[in-house]
């Protein structure tokens, strides 16, 4: 995407010819200042072309309009402070990391700068330099600052002529400083923001008192602007601005991309449920839950209705779903169509189509099942029978949604742990020519607000509670030298008749990470710690046929140990397994953590989660958040693994631990932004920006529908703004 442009050639003449696009998506290499070597650094930070830096927003300001003397510090006060630097020094602790002290001394006294294992810190001053350190003080066990911004500053550097400002500050790595960052950020400014266009009408601007976009840049990055108007007020005036640009090309990109489809016409009649789906019920071995009932009322009600289901279907882990997804297949099926059934993993597949095919012994329908790794001759076969129209119900991975697999008749398509797939992933099931019904599935609950934006008008079905008889899952957070006990725990269990769970975060070992590979701890365990146990080993590059293997093997109860990595974080159903022992459970979010709890309790035993906490301090949450411009409050940047962990120990509700991990960890995570397939959200905030969120939604359909009489100019330039965020991926949305 990145274009390089000559400067030095010819600069004046290149520019003339020089489009929006070009200068915008220029690398930033060619801005003043910044050469190879900072190109690089910037790099990392997610910089790589002058548009990058224009939407590299501060994560906060601070208040330069007084830099205090040392000797005014008081506890626990946000602080800027100005000194020379006194002495350097680090020492390794107790716990073998490393401490970095740097002090700096002004005319009224002597500060210190503190870091936790930051051993580069160290080098990154030298004595008698300018510095300004900010942060929250304390006044012991010396008056210090814990983790300050910090900024080096010119040799000719006096605070008395520092004009004072609110200074944006960003978030650094280590081979840049907050001065050249904010330097590369300006020239950035000067060079793109003459080409950042506003696209909302005159008239939307006003009636929503919405500030115009490139006044927004300016005011965020304190570029250009009267100093005395950059007030807090204003900047966050100009956060709005930007928080609405930002909901703004999502919902404009999603809208356009359903309105297509919404074009395509629906040729579907389903009939009114029958004894297919009414003797399947009875056939059950036990009785469907008040809440499943409900919900698969409003699926088979909506199914019948004169136009296409769009239907989110959540509830948490253990609720039930599949038994409705197959419910609403056998209806769409007892009325001559097909159905398909698609999940996020091989794994998951294989077992959805091995309990739904024995759940469906002696009906006569037929169903396969399509994964990555199905062998060519088979793959070519079921390709041709679902052609034919064959098997009423397939069940299989990303597979079937390749080009070759044609499903004729195919009437109702569910997504299992959608949010597992891309927004753009899920729609190719839809079909191309013509509207199918859909259904979606999901055990993260996703905030309303988002959903809608996402999804557009979808009805959503809630499955509010758990089966009977479900005990709830006690949740332990342990220290690692409590393993030793946790092995015991196990071997007890197991000879009750249990079988258990160990989860690893990597397969193998890795130089980055300093972490348990599941590949050696199996060996250890099965050599050493428990040698009298069966256990069997399943991860990412275990080859299909293997993994089905030891799946099936644990299932039917021939293992007495599964040792994993988070594979079987979705769906996986053995419902005699009641230990699940997660090490490393400090470096799991915690959606994926309570996803992979949600593999246990399954019976009627009580089960047990062992989540081990193998971080040795309780570091702040703020040097692990290395995504950069995260709008975190600072509240939760303080927020420890430990704390994070009690919240699993605390509650089995999967809507809770959702909104405690949004919280943490934002939307871009939270969705993993590759799989949506939506431009990351840099300021916006779903939490806490829902009234942008929603205006923000309004202004797109708006504008969508009165696009008629918008003025071509504006079209283009909308146009332009969602092709800079959605890139390659909004390609054949006809920007209408
Ligand atoms: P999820 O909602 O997480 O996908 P599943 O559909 O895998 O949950 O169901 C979890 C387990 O509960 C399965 O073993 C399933 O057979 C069982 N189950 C589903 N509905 C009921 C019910 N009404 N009563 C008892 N067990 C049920
Ligand atoms: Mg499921």
């Amino acid at each position: 995407m990145t274009k390089e442009i000559n400067q030095n050639n010819n600069a004046s003449q290149t520019e003339s010819v020089l489009s929006a696009d070009e200068v915008l998506d220029s690398s930033i290499q060619y801005l003043k200042g910044v050469g190879p070597k900072r190109a690089a650094a910037l790099k990392k930070c997610g910089v790589s072309t002058v548009w990058d830096a224009l939407n590299y927003f501060p994560y906060r300001h601070e208040d330069r309009r007084k830099i205090i003397h040392i000797r005014d510090v008081e506890n626990g006060e946000f602080v800027t402070v100005y000194g020379l630097v006194d002495t350097i020094a680090s020492r390794k602790m107790r716990n073998r990391k490393t401490l970095v002290q740097v002090s700096i001394k002004d005319a009224s006294g002597i500060i210190y700068g503190v870091w936790f294992n930051q051993k580069w810190m160290k080098d990154k001053f030298k004595k008698g330099q300018k510095v300004l350190f900010s942060g929250k003080a304390q006044t012991s066990p010396s008056l210090q600052i814990t983790n300050p911004a910090v900024e080096i500053l010119p040799e000719d550097f006096f605070p008395e002529d520092y004009e004072g400002t609110l200074i944006p500050i960003y978030r650094l790595t280590e081979e840049i400083n907050a001065l050249a960052m904010r330097k590369v950020i300006q020239s950035a400014l000067e060079r793109g923001l003459p080409f950042v266009e506003e696209y909302l009408p005159e008239k939307v601007l006003k009636q929503f008192s919405i500030m115009p976009l490139r006044e927004a840049y300016k005011i965020i990055h304190s570029y250009d602007y009267p100093a005395e108007k950059l007030t807090e007020q204003n900047i966050a005036i100009a956060r709005r601005r930007i928080v609405i640009d930002e909901f703004f090309v999502i919902a404009m990109g999603l809208l356009m991309k359903r309105r297509r489809t919404e074009q395509l016409p629906y040729l579907i009649h389903h009939k009114k449920p029958g004894k297919l789906v009414v003797d399947f019920i009875k056939s059950l071995n036990f009785k469907l839950t008040a809440a499943q009932k409900k919900v698969s009322k409003e699926i088979l009600d909506d199914l019948v209705k004169n136009k296409p289901m769009n239907r989110l279907l959540q509830g948490d882990v253990g609720s039930g779903k599949t038994i409705v997804a197959l419910i609403a297949m056998l209806s769409v099926v007892d009325g001559g169509y097909q159905a398909a059934l698609m999940a996020p993993t091989e794994v998951l597949a294989r077992q959805h189509f091995k309990t739904i095919s024995s759940q469906l012994h002696g009906t006569g329908i037929k169903i396969n099942v399509l994964t990555g790794s199905t062998k060519a001759k088979a793959r070519r076969e079921i390709i041709e029978s679902l052609a034919a129209g064959e098997p009423q119900i397939i069940i299989g991975t990303h597979a079937l949604i390749q080009a070759k697999v044609k499903i004729p008749k195919l009437g109702l398509a569910i997504i299992d742990e959608q949010h597992k797939f891309g927004v753009m992933q899920r729609n190719q099931l839809r079909g191309e020519t013509e509207q199918i019904d859909v259904l979606v599935m999901t055990a993260t609950p996703i905030p309303r607000s988002l959903a809608l934006t996402v999804y557009g008008d979808l009805s959503i079905s809630t499955i509010d509670e758990l089966p009977k008889g479900r005990i709830p899952i006690k949740t332990y957070v342990i220290r690692p030298e409590r393993l030793p006990r946790v092995w015991e725990f196990i071997r007890k269990q197991v000879s009750q008749g249990r079988q258990a769970y160990i989860v690893y975060p990597l397969i193998d070992e890795s130089d980055k990470l300093p972490l348990k590979p599941a590949v050696a701890m199996y060996e250890e365990l099965k050599g050493k710690i428990l040698p009298d146990l069966k256990i069997g080993l399943v991860h990412g590059r275990v080859k299909a046929d293997e993994k089905e293997n030891v799946m099936n093997a644990f299932r039917e109860g021939k293992l007495d140990v599964l040792v994993s990595t988070t594979v079987i974080e979705v769906g996986i159903d053995v419902p005699n397994a009641s230990v699940m022992v997660i090490e490393e459970a400090n470096r799991f979010g915690l959606a994926q953590l309570h996803q992979l709890r949600g593999r246990i309790g399954r019976g009627g035993e009580i089960s047990y989660c062992i989540l081990v906490n193998n971080e040795r301090e309780d570091q702040p949450l703020r040097e692990k958040i290395k995504k950069n411009n995260e709008p975190v409050q600072q509240d939760l940047l303080e927020t420890t693994s430990n704390s994070r962990l009690a919240i699993m120990a605390e509650t089995n509700d999967g809507f809770r631990i959702a909104e405690e991990d949004l919280k943490i960890r934002g939307p871009g995570e939270f969705f993993g932004i590759e799989q949506t397939g939506l431009p990351a959200l840099k300021l916006a905030n779903l939490i806490g920006d829902e009234e942008e969120l929603r205006l923000s939604r309004h202004i797109a359909d708006t504008l969508y529908q009165y696009r008629d009489t918008l003025k071509p100019e504006t079209r283009e330039k909308i146009r332009h703004r969602l092709y800079r965020a959605f890139g390659k991926t909004i390609r054949g949305v006809d920007a209408g």
